[in-house]
This record gives structure tokens, C-alpha cells and sequence, in this order.
């Protein structure tokens, strides 16, 4: 099987970006706007950069754009044209579709319309940023449902010396701890009697309202 062949449409700051990376990681990705500019801005780094409409359908066939496994719609401000677009795309069959929203309620539209995945680049980064001041020790945070999550919790001064078995994260918080980092060294087996210390970073999986109980708890003064 070759390796994936990516679209990306829109090319502000998040489609260039996502465009790029893809790009430097060795894939093939084909880049759209109808900015001449836009496309101009990209033309070194991607395989093919084209100015393009992808709300006039019949450029998109031409393009062959349902030839490719995953397009990428970064359409933010022009929510009409990010909807049409998606539209198009999904008419003409295109197997992964994931577009960025600009709104909760833009984000509904292309979710009734078939967008498989729907992304909010600056919410995330906004709730990502916030919680990162709030709570300095959560390293990462990673959503697994609208009620679950996983979080890699550097341990604070109030567990140091103490043990999974007497910090009770189970019967206290309903949580588990699934893993313990150390040096980048990963334990999937941690001992429950073993004490805690400074460079020890934990893997939790709990309920949110759970996890941020836990956090608080033990937040640094
Ligand atoms: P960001 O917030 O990521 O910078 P923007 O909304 O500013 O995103 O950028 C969206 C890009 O999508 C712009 O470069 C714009 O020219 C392009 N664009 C908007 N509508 C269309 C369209 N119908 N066809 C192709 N490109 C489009």
C-alpha cells in the first residue's frame, strides 16, 4: 500500500501550516486556493500548489480531488464557502473528509453534512492554553470521549514519597493510573507500593469531572 495522498484547501495559517508539516513528513499533498498569493506561498514546500475555487465542483472533479485518501477543508472565515465545499467533497466521494470550524454551530453543519472529523484549531489552543495556567503540572491532556480523558500528571509536591497504594486515586476519584514515566521511560506495570518522586510524571485515565477533582486537590499552592 503507498502512503497516503493529501489534500488540503484553504491555505491561511492552519491549512498552510497543516499543508507543510504534512508535506516535510515525505507525503504527497496537493494545496488549494483561490488566492493566487496563497498558493504562491506554499509552491516550494508542497508537491502541487493550485489556484482553484472548491466551491465550483467541476474544478474540484478536474482536479481529481476524490482521488485522494484525506482532504483537509481550512475554509475559517467564509463559513459558506467552507460548507459548499465540504458538500462538494462528499459528493464526489472523497473517503475522509475533516474540516476545520470556525463555530459550535458551524461545526454542527458539517457534522449533519457528512464531514467525518470536525476540528476547532483555536478553541483547543485557547482551552489547551488556559488549563495550561491553571494547571502547570498536566503535561497532556488527551480527550478520549465528551466525558473521559487521559492526562500525564508531573507529580506534585503533595504525592512526593507517597505511593499509588496510599494516595487511593481508584477509590477516591474513580480514576486509574495506567502508566508511570520516568527519564522517558515508560512503566505499564507500576508498582502500587512504590514511592512517588519529583521526576515521575503519571498516565490517568478518569472522568473529567474526576480528573480535575484530582488535580485540584493536589494543584501547588
Ligand atoms: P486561517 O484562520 O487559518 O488563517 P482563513 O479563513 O484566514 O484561515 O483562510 C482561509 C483560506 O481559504 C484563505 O486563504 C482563502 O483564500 C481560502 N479560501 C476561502 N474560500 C475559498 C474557496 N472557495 N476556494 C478556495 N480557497 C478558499
Amino acid at each position: 500500500m503507498g502512503k497516503k495522498q493529501y489534500a488540503v484547501i484553504g491555505l491561511g495559517r492552519f491549512g498552510s501550516s497543516v499543508a507543510k508539516y504534512l508535506s516535510q513528513m515525505g507525503y504527497e499533498v496537493l494545496a488549494v486556493d483561490d488566492n493566487a498569493e496563497r498558493v504562491q506561498n506554499v509552491a516550494n514546500v508542497v508537491t502541487h500548489a493550485v489556484s482553484a475555487d472548491s466551491t465550483d465542483e467541476e474544478a474540484m472533479r478536474a482536479l481529481g480531488i476524490r482521488n485522494f485518501d484525506v482532504v483537509i477543508v481550512a475554509i475559517g472565515q467564509d463559513i459558506q464557502s467552507s460548507i459548499l465545499t465540504t458538500l462538494i467533497l462528499k459528493d464526489l466521494g472523497v473517503p475522509n473528509i475533516i474540516v476545520k470550524a470556525q463555530s459550535d454551530l458551524h461545526g454542527k453543519v458539517l457534522n449533519k453534512i457528512g464531514a467525518d472529523k470536525v476540528v476547532f484549531p483555536e478553541r483547543d489552543m485557547g482551552l489547551r492554553v488556559a488549563h495550561q495556567l491553571i494547571s502547570p503540572n498536566i503535561l497532556e491532556h488527551i480527550e478520549l470521549s465528551p466525558e473521559y480523558s487521559i492526562v500525564e500528571l508531573q507529580v506534585p509536591t503533595a504525592m512526593l514519597g507517597k505511593s499509588l497504594m496510599q494516595l487511593e486515586f481508584r477509590q477516591k476519584y474513580n480514576c486509574n493510573v495506567l502508566a508511570v514515566k520516568k527519564g522517558g521511560v515508560m512503566n505499564i506495570t507500576p508498582r502500587a507500593d512504590e514511592p512517588l518522586t519529583a521526576e515521575d510524571i503519571l498516565v490517568i485515565v478518569g472522568k473529567n469531572d474526576q480528573l480535575t477533582k484530582l488535580e485540584q486537590a493536589y494543584a501547588e499552592a
